[in-house]
């Protein structure tokens, strides 16, 4: 898999102190997994972080603290956690997790022309998606209110900006309008987020939207 399209740092330092929505935190998540360069990365701000938190003043703490503390990260949501799982068909290991497995156990919605999509139960703060984009078909022309990150898991897309294949991540905020469309091949499949709902341009979709949850 060559990845041409990466998380940025502003994300990934982020991600490393916790500070992300759900839904945005499954995308990075399932990136790394994917990706050597950005888990190296993450790696170096995970460190920084640490550093940080070494050299703040040190402060007393009552005695059950640690348990307290482990009970606390025992209870994290799987794919919050670091720890590799294991994949399952298009789906890498935290993806897999939120699904307990991988396409098949997914209840797609048909949104017209073929193209389906599944909302991800995460924070009310950003929503998730999965997208199934048949070859050559288009996903409605949008702009964004908030940031969308988009994450290809299968086949491959190409927009106004560039080509989206495996593994590579579009990040697109307000300044960004586009049509996605599938390459020829496998249908393409996605992993999106946002943290604000899509402004289709096209009246139709935009009278959907309130029905297809986008
Ligand atoms: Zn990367
Ligand atoms: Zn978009």
């Amino acid at each position: 898999m060559t990845i041409r399209h990466h998380i940025s740092d502003q994300l990934l330092m982020a991600y490393s102190g916790g500070s992300l929505p759900e839904a945005f935190n499954l995308v990075v998540a399932t990136h790394v997994s994917l990706c050597d360069e950005c888990r190296a990365r993450l790696g170096a701000f995970d460190a920084v972080g640490g550093a940080v938190l070494d050299e703040t003043e040190a402060v007393a703490m009552s005695d059950d603290s640690l348990a307290a503390c482990l009970d606390r990260i025992d209870m994290l949501p799987q794919a919050t956690t670091r720890k590799p799982l294991k994949r399952a068909g298009v789906f890498p290991a935290p993806l897999a997790s939120y699904f307990g497995g991988g396409p098949e156990r997914v209840k797609w919605r048909p949104l017209g022309m073929g193209v389906k999509q599944a909302v991800i139960r995460t924070g009310r703060d950003a929503s998730a998606r999965l997208l199934y984009i048949p070859a050559g078909q288009a996903v409605p022309d949008h702009g964004h209110r908030g940031l969308e990150l988009t994450l290809v898991l299968q086949g491959a897309f190409r927009d106004e900006s560039d080509r989206f294949g495996p593994g590579d991540i579009e990040i697109a905020d307000e300044a960004v309008e586009h049509t996605p469309v599938a390459e020829q091949g496998p249908a393409c499949i996605c992993l999106a987020a946002t943290d604000a709902p899509l402004r289709f341009n096209a009246l139709i979709p935009r009278l959907a939207q309130p029905f297809i949850g986008i």
